[in-house]
């Protein structure tokens, strides 16, 4: 098949798709590792990884191999048999993370949805059937469902869907003060990403997740991390709570999970997913042989290729030439985040910036308005770490130079 050209993509995606995209006017038809490339030929070094999700880099061979052998062996297997990738990989996960029990599904939000009525059914369970509220962070983010935009904790994704389910309630990140106050009779569980992605790489303190996961225990409550897009290595460990020695009841895992192929799931404990018996939830595609072979090939190269150690690595490589940079741009605020998981906070909006990488071939993006977010492939090298932050640099400089020739106007 020939591809069309970029601007014909374009102009057929305007005429045609639902508007719910901002899309930079980018058409990428090939990957490999961490450049993309147009059908004209452009490069593009990919400092979005299909945010977060492409953690292998693109197209890495063994998950390549694993999804074409098992597409012309078995795609699909209906959940009303059994399914031995799906086995395979929730051994595998249970063996990594301590949590005895998966879920399979498809995305992140049917991963989150699924432990939102889990966590209910156990509140129901063991608490009385007031127990249903689930507290959640502001500057959360947990999917697009109806549930999942209401379990997230900016306005902005809610606005215009009203009525939103209830039962959730908001409490400031990192603020283990304002958890305990919200707890009350009807709260059955506490759902937190370990690092916030879409509301900015905020980073959870040790001591902050440490306090919470003592006040769940104390206070008879589910702790969920939502581990979407902090997960399968990015923070430098498998998983990111395993960097604060603090073990939810309930994981839910997406985006890297399948090397770029669409998988999700719900991992729990033993006890805590017992309050699911046979007919409780299902999905018609969640853990098909295809997603769950693709899964399979790339939590083995992540575990055998070193690749959470690396993120680890790298990360603190890259954050490191990015305070260099700091210290010599006054719009630079902060450089955070753990292992590839990056952030730069800007005293001001960070989209043009975002468009002038793209323009000098570096794609990454800004959450919250003012941070650009950077969470490249686990398997970045140093040199492709330099040739981002040389971007940057030069894109920093520009706007400096421009700043100054309006001041003199
Ligand atoms: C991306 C994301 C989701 C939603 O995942 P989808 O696959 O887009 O539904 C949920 N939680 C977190 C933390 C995410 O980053």
């Amino acid at each position: 098949m020939n591809n069309l050209r970029p601007e014909e993509t374009i102009a057929l995606s305007d005429r045609y798709l639902m508007r719910t995209y901002t899309r930079a006017p980018v058409a990428p038809v090939r990957g490999a590792g961490a450049r993309l490339w147009d059908a004209g030929g452009k490069e593009y070094l990919d400092f979005t990884a299909g945010i977060a999700v492409c953690s292998l880099g693109h197209c890495h061979p063994r998950v390549v191999e694993a999804i074409r052998q098992q597409a012309a062996r078995l795609m699909h297997c209906s959940n009303l048999y059994y399914i031995e990738q799906q086995a395979r990989l929730a051994a595998l996960l249970a063996e990594h993370s301590g949590l005895e029990r998966v879920f399979f599904c498809n995305s992140g939000a049917e991963a989150v949805e699924g432990a939102i009525k889990l966590a209910r059914k156990w509140g129901k369970i063991h608490k009385g059937k007031e127990s249903y509220e689930i507290i959640t962070a502001f500057n959360s983010f947990h999917g697009r469902t109806l549930a999942c935009i209401t379990a997230t904790g900016q306005l902005k994704y809610q606005k215009g869907f009203e009525p939103l389910p209830r039962g959730f309630r908001y409490v400031p990140f990192n603020d283990l003060a304002a958890l305990e106050e919200a707890v009350n009779d009807h709260t059955c569980a506490v759902m937190l990403e370990p690092v916030q992605g879409e509301g900015g790489i905020n980073v959870a303190g040790r001591d902050y997740l440490r306090g919470v996961r003592e006040l769940c225990d104390r206070a008879g409550l589910l702790l969920i991390f939502d581990e979407v897009q902090c997960g399968m290595g990015r923070t430098g460990r498998l998983f990111a709570h395993q960097r604060y020695d603090v073990k939810p009841d309930v994981m839910t895992l997406a985006k890297a999970l399948g090397g770029g192929f669409p998988i999700g799931a719900l991992l729990a404990r033993e006890e805590v997913a017992r309050a699911f018996e046979p007919g409780d939830h299902a999905s018609t595609f969640g853990g098909n042989p295809l997603a769950c072979a693709a899964g399979l090939a790339a939590l083995q190269a992540i575990l055998e290729e070193g690749l959470a150690a690396n993120a680890a690595r790298m990360g603190e490589y890259l954050r490191k030439r990015l305070w260099g940079l700091a210290s010599r741009y006054p719009f630079v605020k902060e450089v955070r985040g753990l292992g590839l998981m990056v952030g730069i906070e800007l005293t001001e909006p960070g989209a043009p910036f975002v468009e002038r990488c793209r323009e000098k071939g570096l794609l990454i993006n800004c959450v919250n308005g003012y941070v650009l977010r950077l969470v490249p492939p686990l398997t970045i090298t140093e040199r492709e770490v330099d040739e981002a932050a040389g971007v940057l640099d030069e894109v920093f400089k520009e706007a400096i130079k421009e700043k100054e020739g309006e001041a003199r106007h």
